[in-house]
């Protein structure tokens, strides 16, 4: 019965290491709503790479005034200045328990850093979630997102609309579309994700902790599917998301 002893064993080896658990998937996969949703259920904070990068930005720390200087010469931030950003997040005390990255890595090198960064404290990521959707879905979602200008709410044409077409349900402000998400700049967008955080994917599954989650469902069942892919033992199951990369 060697999996039940492997099995055992990877569940004693969560309750004392933290359960960090890597989000994928391509611009409008549903990576924000859904990395909320696992951290409620896991009870461990969702870390946006978003939120941190603004935060070190509002509050001028030292990594923040560091990732300030390349931008202001228009270059891009080093991968170890981003990758320190997150350890020294994921050293706060909410993160005692781990944490669900979403927006991070986004590269091969800032995946191989967080790595050693995390291998430096006798740390590992526990799985990689790929949230699969097709390259249409994406461009169908992206292209018909608004956005609150001053809560930063999110609505959709289709999918949610706001009860006023130009005000946001939540605070009255204004809505907006991002220069991204017009239907031009999408599939861009996928392009870059596709070069650039494509190969993670890979990265991951070679690692042996990637778990796939079919994406196109009812945002409450691709929840279930994920908290029961960290919950899941059993990697065989793996196929690449047939169809998503098409
Ligand atoms: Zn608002």
């Amino acid at each position: 019965m060697v999996w039940a002893k492997g099995k055992g064993a990877r569940i004693a080896t969560w309750e004392i290491m933290p359960l960090y658990v890597v989000l994928l998937g391509a611009p409008g996969a549903g990576k924000g709503t859904q990395a909320r949703l696992l951290g409620q259920a896991l009870e461990i904070p969702q870390v946006s790479s978003g939120d941190l990068f603004r935060g070190n930005l509002q509050q001028e720390t030292e990594l923040g005034l560091a990732a300030q200087s390349y931008m202001d010469r228009g270059e891009l931030v080093p991968d170890d200045v981003t990758v320190r950003m997150v350890i020294e997040r994921l050293s706060d005390g909410d993160c005692e328990r781990g944490a669900i990255l979403d927006g991070f890595p986004r590269t091969l090198g800032q995946a191989a850093a967080f790595d050693g960064a995390l291998a430096y404290r006798g740390h590992q990521v526990a799985v990689a979630l790929l949230i699969c959707v097709s390259d249409e879905t994406v461009i169908k979602r992206l292209s018909g997102r608004w956005i609150c200008r001053d809560c930063q709410a999110m609505y959709h044409q289709v999918f949610d609309p706001p009860r006023e077409p130009t005000r946001c349900d939540q605070c009255g402000g204004r809505l907006y579309q991002r220069l991204d998400d017009q239907p031009d700049t999408v599939r861009n967008r996928l392009l870059v994700y596709y070069k650039q955080t494509g190969p993670l994917v890979g990265y991951y599954f070679a690692r042996g902790i990637l778990r796939e989650v079919e994406g196109e469902q009812a945002i409450e069942a691709v929840h279930a599917d994920l908290v029961a892919a960290v919950r899941k033992d059993d990697h065989s199951e793996i196929s690449f998301c047939s169809g998503a990369h098409a």
